[in-house]
């Protein structure tokens, strides 16, 4: 029998990082976990925000270990034993069947945009098998008791508690719990035993996803014919890689422990087509369609069996209730575009934790806990929309380009209001309920999606999208993302933080105390000079 406030189930880095910061607040949790650690997990690769949250919630409860997980230089440093991956940013490339992919000097086939000017203070690819297992150990040091091979039979509320009946390597046990927290992933514990019902997101087509890891993928940057004369903003293949197609995209993430992470997710109809069912075969007729893709495999082998997931796309009807709340990543999963889940389930942890610090034991709670499940689901479904969008104008990539700008500036507005202390500037996930841009936001995608396959072939349709986005995010483009200059090559120019000041209602002295602070306006004597370097 254990009795503890919190039983939080599954033991990925947000059931890890939700128990860690738990215990930090003084309560006691149980972390509940099926399987065992090191284990394969897919969802790798972090963005600006999800980094600017771990550190946050590391400084204000208290977690000077996991800190350094934050940026890519002190991770490498503090942690060389736990692999990551370098992300300096987003690089797209746009492919048409049948046809190697050719650099243009207008570069309309293809966008990079930075998310750090630097590698010292860049994203990471985390890879999972180290990644949640370092999180869990530290779970467990912090105070958290940690099952492993449990099995939970039975979920009821008993008074003020909820009891789990479970079994753990063939031992019973019951655990009751004031609060349960679903970590478990998508159509996860409590989805499955509260039989919580499935929605869709509205306009997003039925996914499915295709992936492995691999040994002996090529780097891109070192063919001149695709990076043409000029110098990158950073080097291409460090950073999130999508190969975009007309029915889907591929990622390629690269760790420094000479692993790569690699999938496809695509509509529906076209994994059918391919059938991804069939795992490696169906990779290998994907490839032949991408000459230049299957140019960067061709030394490659996996190095784990393909893992199909049909159904990609996930969302509960209700995110919590009595005696019980899920993270984002338990209540939805859009897609992998764009890395929203990690951002997404760590504003979870965040709105969770700032719940139990203020309202533990107090009748405010429950109805605060349903409020922030409401809200887990609206941006989940501005980042849906957003994603259907993007799947509605894969094969018109200036269209893609314009609406992925969306993303990119609310991304780049709420890491640059975050860091000058002004949270509310921003709102929710992707300014989704900002006023002014929300709505723009909402038409855009809607322009989008609702469009007949002859409107999406009239120059002037889709012009007006171009246009209709370039207007929304230009009162929150503190990124250079308006400038047509820049012919989609966006670095990190603190000059575009300065000038856009007043968007964030700061002074430009506030920006740039709020740039030397972050390190991106270098400090003196920088540079990179103690990481190690990357081996492989
Ligand atoms: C193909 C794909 C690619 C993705 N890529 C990205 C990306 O690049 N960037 C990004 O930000 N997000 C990405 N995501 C989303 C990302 O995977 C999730 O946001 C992230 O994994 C959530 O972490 P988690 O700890 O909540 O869940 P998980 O990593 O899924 O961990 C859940 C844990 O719960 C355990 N568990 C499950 N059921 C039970 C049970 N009944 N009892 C006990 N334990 C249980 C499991 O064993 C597992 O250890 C991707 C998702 C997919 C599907």
């Amino acid at each position: 029998m254990i009795d503890c406030d919190l039983a939080v189930i599954g033991s990925g880095f947000a059931g890890s990082l939700r128990s860690l910061v738990t215990r930090r607040i003084g309560l006691t949790v149980t972390l509940v976990e099926r399987g065992t650690h090191p284990r394969f997990a897919i969802g790798e690769s972090s963005s600006p925000l999800a980094n600017l949250l771990v550190e946050s919630l590391a400084d204000r409860y208290g977690l000077p270990r996991i800190r350094p997980l934050a940026k890519w230089g002190t991770w490498r440093r503090a942690y060389p034993e736990v692999a990551c991956g370098l992300k300096r940013g987003f690089t797209f490339y746009s492919h048409e069947p049948g046809r190697r992919f050719a650099g243009r000097p207008e570069r309309d086939n293809e966008l990079l945009v930075a998310a750090s000017p630097r590698d010292e203070i860049a994203d990471t690819h985390w890879y999972r098998p180290d990644f949640d297992h370092f999180l869990v150990r530290e779970a467990e040091a912090a105070g958290a008791r940690y099952l492993d091979r449990t099995t939970i039979e039975r979920l009821e509320g008993k008074g003020r508690a909820m009891s789990l009946s479970a079994n753990r390597a063939g031992d019973a046990l019951t655990i009751s719990a004031r609060l349960v927290v679903d970590a478990s992933g998508p159509r996860g514990f409590l989805f499955r035993k509260l039989g919580l019902g499935e929605e869709s997101f509205d306009a997003l087509p039925a996914t499915e996803a295709l992936y492995s890891h691999f040994r002996g993928v090529a780097r891109l940057g070192d063919r001149p014919d695709l990076a043409g004369a000029e110098q990158p903003p950073y080097p291409v293949d460090d950073a999130a890689v999508h190969h975009v197609f007309p029915e889907g995209w591929i990622w390629v993430l690269r760790f420094g422990n000479g692993i790569t992470s690699a999938g496809v997710a695509a509509t529906a109809n076209f994994a059918g087509e391919i059938g991804f069912r069939d795992g490696a075969p169906a990779w290998d007729r994907l490839l032949r369609r991408l000459p230049t893709v299957a140019d960067q495999f061709r030394g490659a082998a996996p190095i784990l069996p393909f893992v199909h997931r049909p159904s990609l796309s996930f969302r509960v009807a209700r995110a919590s209730g009595p005696g019980w709340t899920m993270l984002p990543s338990a209540a939805a999963f859009v897609d992998p575009l764009l890395s929203t889940g990690f951002p997404l389930t760590l504003l979870g942890i965040e709105r969770l934790a700032r719940a139990l610090e203020e309202d533990w034991g107090s009748r405010r709670l429950a109805p605060r806990l349903e409020a922030d499940g409401r809200r887990t689901l609206f941006e989940a479904d501005t980042a849906g929309l957003l994603v259907a969008a993007l799947y509605s104008t894969f094969g018109d990539f200036p269209a893609f380009t314009a609406l992925a700008k969306l993303y990119f500036a609310a991304a780049s507005y709420s890491e640059a209001a975050r860091r000058l202390g002004r949270p509310d500037l921003a709102g929710s996930f992707l300014c989704g309920d900002r006023p002014g841009f929300g709505e723009e936001l909402e038409r855009c995608c809607r322009q989008a999606v609702s469009a007949s396959p002859a409107e999406r072939r009239d120059p002037a349709w889709q012009k007006s999208l171009i246009r209709r986005a370039e207007r929304a995010i230009r009162p929150i483009d503190v990124a250079g993302l308006s400038d047509p200059e820049r012919r989609n090559w966006f670095p990190v120019d603190a000059r575009d933080l300065t000038s856009g000041a007043a968007k964030l209602e700061s002074t430009e002295a506030e920006v740039r105390r709020m740039l030397r602070r972050t390190r991106i306006e270098p400090p003196s004597r920088t540079r990179n000079a103690a990481v190690p370097p990357i081996p492989g």
